[in-house]
């Protein structure tokens, strides 16, 4: 197996609750280091932008009005199979399905409000880690 990096955000329902450091107790349990992390307000455009494949979806508009609604926190994460594993940290996307002891099991509000996002494939990981990390600001 490979050392990865995956791109990670702690949704605003997570900020709002102060839960970042329970997640963030997770993700490192896991094995998986935060080699980069920073607290930010995505802007409309970076929301549209970053959830661009979701576009022609119903709940488009509500998930970026949802994901604007406060501070977020974009993480790298790094580890082996670190895309595949976070994926397995954070449970499914609808918290009614996801399996015991993950993220969105324990924390998430619902499907939209499910605390957390983790990219979904080496390509997408490299993408988005790109769109809101300088090089410099990685440290491995
Ligand atoms: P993410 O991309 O945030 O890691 P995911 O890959 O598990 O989540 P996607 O299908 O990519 O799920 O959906 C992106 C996000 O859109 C979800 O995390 C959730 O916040 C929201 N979402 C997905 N499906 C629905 C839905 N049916 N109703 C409302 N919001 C949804
Ligand atoms: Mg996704």
């Amino acid at each position: 197996m490979a050392t990865e990096r995956t791109f990670s955000i702690l949704k605003p329902d997570a900020t709002r609750r102060n839960l970042t450091g329970a997640i963030n107790a997770k993700i490192e349990a896991a094995g998986l280091r935060i080699v980069a992390q920073k607290r930010i307000h995505m802007t409309t455009q970076q929301a549209e932008t970053f959830y661009g494949v979701h576009r022609e979806r119903g709940f488009f508009r509500d998930l970026v009005t949802f994901m604007t609604s406060g501070p977020v926190v974009v993480q790298v994460l790094e580890g082996e199979n670190a895309i595949a594993k976070y994926r397995e940290v954070m449970g499914a996307t609808n918290p009614a399905n996801a399996a015991p002891g993950t993220i969105r099991k324990e924390f998430a509000e619902s499907i939209e409000a499910n605390s957390a996002h983790g990219s979904d494939s080496a390509e997408n990981a490299a993408i988005e880690i790109a769109y809101f990390f300088a090089g410099c600001e990685i440290v491995g």
